[in-house]
């Protein structure tokens, strides 16, 4: 079976974003961008499917600027067989991103999509669903554990999520839709042999309108702005300075 991981380029997560002076976004000139965590999570499982005989193929794909291309790469070191891109300057909300993942699955016909649970840039933690929905298919949101099994002729996942007090045991038939957590595996690290081998697999560039997908954005950014600076603080003598200060200028007790 095809596995297809969905990987995002976001801007890597130990820069400090900075927001732009139009307040309409963050900065991206000359900032370290990365594939998104959970999405090296959701590649490293697929992987791990695939030593496991389990899969038989993993493609990569994502969904922005001609720069994803080194995304791409990335997740081939980390072990997928090829890579779509398909390439728009546009902006693209997580709508429009299921929807073109709604068409490449549409082409290549995997049995199992993992994506990461959420895009750290956005935390909008919604293309999987959306996709489960466009698709019709059984989602298993935010996996700790997932396990490929068979019941009477026809392939199940077996996926562990971590709720509050516990964990919950999902069953899901195949084909499906599955969104990796923190800790469902610990991504091997991308060793440079890999990132050389990873340099001659096949990397396949379409645009929207190929896939006939209207990706116009559904959702405007009315402003993004700075955390408020938090003030310094005054150290006090005693209860009774605290109760005082409290009491007549914070005014949080009466
Ligand atoms: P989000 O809904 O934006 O939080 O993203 C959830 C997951 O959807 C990510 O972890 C990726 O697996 C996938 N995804 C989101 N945006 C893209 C994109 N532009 N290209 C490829 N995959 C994406």
């Amino acid at each position: 079976m095809k596995i297809l991981v969905p990987v995002k380029r976001v801007i890597d997560y130990n820069v400090k974003v900075r927001v732009r002076s139009d307040g309409r976004g963050v900065d991206l000139t000359s900032t370290k961008m990365s594939i998104n965590p959970f999405d090296e999570i959701a590649m490293e499982q697929a992987i791990l499917l695939r030593e496991a005989g389990i899969a038989s193929e993993v493609i990569a794909v994502s969904c922005g600027v001609a720069a994803c291309q080194e995304t791409l790469r990335t997740a081939m070191a980390i072990g997928a067989d090829r890579a779509v891109l398909v390439e728009t300057d546009a902006e693209l909300q997580p709508l429009s991103v299921a929807k073109l993942l709604f068409a490449v699955v549409r082409t290549e016909g995997p049995q199992l999509v993992i994506l990461g649970k959420q895009a750290i840039d956005d935390d909008a933690s919604q293309t999987g669903q959306m996709l489960a929905a466009l698709l019709d298919w059984p989602q298993a949101t935010c996996a700790s554990k997932v396990v490929i099994g068979d019941r009477e002729g026809r392939k199940l996942a077996t996926v562990t999520r971590e709720v509050d007090g516990g964990l919950e045991i999902l069953e899901i038939g195949l084909p499906a839709i599955v969104t990796a957590d923190l800790r469902l595996n610990t991504p091997r690290y991308v060793t440079l042999p890999n990132i050389m081998k990873a340099k001659k697999k096949p990397l396949a560039v379409i645009k929207p309108a190929d896939l006939g997908v209207d990706i116009t954005p559904r959702l405007k950014t009315v402003t993004v702005a700075e955390p408020l600076q938090r003030s310094a603080g005054v150290i006090v003598a005693d209860v009774v300075q605290l109760i005082d200060k409290l009491r007549n200028e914070a005014k949080v007790i009466e």
